[in-house]
């Protein structure tokens, strides 16, 4: 027998090991499945390349659970280790200075940090008292040997007997750790880390349940199902794929959701990197409906993580999917993760690659982009407003959709309105609304002038529209109730007003007593006679600050000015009644049904109000 001395510098690094993994144990059966997956990945590649005679025979990775000797072993027939190989890989560890380790991940996410410096076999001594390695190496005549470690840098290594080629994992499950002796346990664990590894694995024991007095036909072994899907949609050539792959494949990563996604985006790239994966845009009708920590990270098909806040756009995270590239840093803390300069690069290439692929879908079939344009907007905004480059593509096939139904780019839309508002030198108003049913008699008066209106009931509506204020020149956007329309959209001819001066002071000084005067002011307009007699208007900006520090769930200061204009057209018959009534109760009444009845086209008359306005209103008709 030989023993020998791992050779680190620190004393003991297992204290160490189990002290910053502490959160996340888990991970020491991703790293022995995966060494077990490179070990067969490098036998098969030996013979396809090295021209080895080796017959491969079954390659599945068994995980077998034993609660009678407390062992957990991770089996593979790859390419095994001779004794100098184990003792080069696995006891010469490159592990400089323990302490600079501390001090470098000190109050960091520590949990996944080990694997960085190599140490994934070590992690098993998270779970394990004691750890033995079986190997015997694919070389022809190969002696096999046994390692043992019980967790202290001492170890022996001796030659034993393996019929196999391979390498065999014993983990003596330490006592605080025999959760792990639960099949159901490692299966959970297998399907987290190992769904999509490109070996297969099984994990469980054979159950024999042959006769058993020997009759010769009841043979019957049940052998344990495989755990993994070893050739997963985004490694295959998209070519071969139909759509009907894609959605099954859907259904494969989130059982639970029922709802089918709208389409997806397959990623394929090997310059200046590599990258796979397939990401789906899933429905989504509105804000509470996002759930974020669906897109799952892989590398080389080993699940990492599904926490990807900071490490990819922040509105890739709405999306669903995969994402697998073997150039991000396995094993890492995701603070690590969201300062890597790599990550950073590879982030903002798939916010192209996504970019590139909606704008190909635009270009190629317009209708069926229209199709899914209410569903996708709220992606599209969301990436136009989180990152520039983004909006730099997107505005190429960003749709507005107006009133009618009818979808226009940005650049169409331009030219559209521009046909429709004549005075082309000043700024270009872009009139919309934001629920077609309250606002309604806003805009029919818009109608009437014959301007169009853009639909922008959306959950970043308004934040959007901020943003395109920034960026289209000499453009406003208003809501159609921000002011009255010849307001809104100045014309050429100003309509005269029918009330003397004095009659329009009259008429102001009966409006402003019948009114709260920290919540409306009145303004006396010369609008058609075809016009209302009053209308509730609201400043735009004021309405949109408030509006954004609402969705934003924050209290602001916008909150506390919520005013109102409160325009009463002049030219309107009912004012000059008005004006003329000399019983000043009745003169009253007819105000405040004025008032009213525009505070009920603005949805803003409810409760005792509403109620006093019905008796009024029969009382009036009697
Ligand atoms: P890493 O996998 O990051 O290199 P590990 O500590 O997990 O670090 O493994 C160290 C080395 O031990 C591996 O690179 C490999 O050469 C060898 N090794 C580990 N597990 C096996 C296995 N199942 N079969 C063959 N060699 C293995």
């Amino acid at each position: 027998m030989q023993t020998g001395k791992i050779n680190v510098q620190t004393e003991n690094i297992f204290p160490i090991i189990k002290k910053f993994l502490y959160s996340d144990h888990d991970i020491f059966l991703r790293e022995l499945v995966s060494n077990a997956v490179d070990a067969t990945q490098k036998l098969k590649t030996l013979t396809t390349y090295g021209n080895l005679p080796i017959e491969l025979g079954d390659l599945t990775i068994q995980v077998q659970v034993n609660k009678e000797d407390k062992t957990l072993r991770v089996i593979d027939r790859g390419i095994g280790m001779t004794e100098d190989e184990v003792v080069k890989y696995i006891t010469q560890i490159a592990f400089s200075s323990a302490e600079e380790f501390l001090d470098k991940y000190k109050g960091t996410d520590s949990a996944n940090i080990i694997g960085h410096f190599g140490l994934g076999f070590y992690s098993s001594f998270m779970v394990a008292k004691e750890v033995e390695i079986i190997t015997k190496s694919h070389i022809e005549g190969a002696q096999a040997v046994r390692w043992v470690c019980d967790g202290s840098p001492e170890y022996t290594i001796d030659p034993c007997e393996k019929e196999d080629r391979g390498t065999e994992i014993i983990l003596h499950i330490a006592e605080e750790e025999e959760s792990f002796l639960d099949e159901f346990k490692i299966i959970e664990l297998l399907n987290k880390y190992c769904r999509f590894l490109p070996i297969p694995i099984q994990c469980g024991m054979e159950k024999d349940y042959s006769n058993q007095e020997g009759e010769e036909d009841s043979k019957e072994i049940e052998k344990p199902r495989i755990i993994n899907n070893t050739n997963p949609i985004w490694k295959q050539a998209p070519v071969n794929l139909t759509q009907e792959n894609y959605t099954q494949f859907y259904r494969e990563l989130y059982p639970m959701t029922f709802e089918e996604p709208l389409f997806q985006i397959h990623l394929n790239v090997d310059y200046p990197f590599n990258l796979t994966g397939v990401l789906y845009f899933p429905k989504v009708k509105n804000q509470f409906e996002i759930q974020k920590n669906k897109v799952q990270l892989y590398c080389n098909q080993v699940f990492i993580t599904d926490q990807l806040e900071g490490v990819i756009p922040e509105f890739m995270m709405l999306l669903h999917g995969v994402i697998d590239s073997p150039d991000i840093p396995l094993n890492v803390s995701r603070s690590y993760l969201q300062s890597d300069a790599q990550v950073k690069k590879i982030s903002s290439h798939i916010t192209k690659k996504v970019a590139d692929k909606l704008e190909e879908m635009f270009k190629n079939d317009r209708e069926d982009f229209e199709k899914k344009w209410d569903d996708i907007k709220i992606f599209i905004q969301y990436g136009s407003i989180s990152d520039e480059k983004f909006y730099d593509k997107a505005k190429n096939f960003f749709l507005f959709k107006n009133i009618d139904g009818k979808y226009f780019t940005i650049d169409e839309y331009k030219t559209h309105i521009e046909t429709l508002q004549k005075d082309k030198n000043e700024q270009l108003i872009y009139l919309y609304t934001s629920d077609v049913e309250t606002q309604h008699v806003y805009i029919n008066s818009a109608k009437e002038r014959g301007y169009d209106i853009l639909l922008m009931d959306g959950f970043l509506d308004t934040h959007f529209i901020n943003l395109l204020e920034q960026k289209l020149e000499k453009s406003r956007f208003t809501r159609v109730d921000a002011d009255v329309i010849d307001k809104l959209i100045q014309k050429e001819e100003t309509l005269v007003s029918k009330l003397s001066e004095t009659e329009t002071t009259k008429l102001k000084e009966a409006y402003d007593q019948m009114v709260e005067k920290e919540k409306f002011s009145v303004v006396i307009e010369s609008l058609s006679d075809t016009d209302l007699p009053v209308l509730i208007t609201r400043n735009e900006f004021m309405r949109r600050y408030m509006d954004m520090e609402r969705i934003s769930g924050q209290k602001g200061i916008y909150g506390q000015f919520e005013h109102y204009n409160l325009v009463v057209n002049g030219n309107h018959e009912i004012s000059q009644r008005i004006i003329n009534e000399e019983n000043e109760e009745k003169q009253k009444q007819l105000i405040q049904q004025m008032i009213d009845l525009a505070l009920l086209s603005q949805n803003m008359l409810t409760g005792e109000k509403l109620s006093q306005f019905v008796t009024r209103s029969i009382q009036m008709i009697n």
